[in-house]
């Protein structure tokens, strides 16, 4: 199932508008266009380790409620993609991922 989840580049393939929610020609509605820029850039690593993150937050989400398990396929990944990139967003706009080691906690002991 993961082949199946975009890369993050498919979904900054938009015109890079800042209105926000702007429909992707390649089909991600509701994906905002500032989340790939945003979740690249707390990743001080760099694209690949963001999209592996990506991958694997989408593929969770796959595994939730948010996605009903008689959805299948084309439209199961489309809810995920939205659901994971609001998520994600969201997150980024703090600095955070849910996925990368938390710094705090590294320091912690
Ligand atoms: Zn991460």
């Amino acid at each position: 199932m993961s082949e199946l989840i975009p890369l993050l580049a498919e979904l900054a393939g938009t015109e890079g508008t800042r209105r926000g929610f702007v429909p992707v020609p390649n089909g991600w509605p509701g994906v905002p266009t500032e989340f790939v820029p945003t979740f690249v850039a707390i990743h001080a690593v760099g694209w690949r380790a963001a999209q592996a993150h990506w991958e694997i937050v989408v593929a969770r989400v796959l595994d939730t409620d948010i996605v009903k398990p008689n959805v299948s396929g084309e439209l199961a990944i489309r809810r995920a993609v939205r659901a994971s990139a609001l998520l994600l967003n969201k997150m980024a706009r703090q600095g955070r991922c849910p996925i990368c080691p938390q710094a705090a906690m590294a320091n912690s002991r």
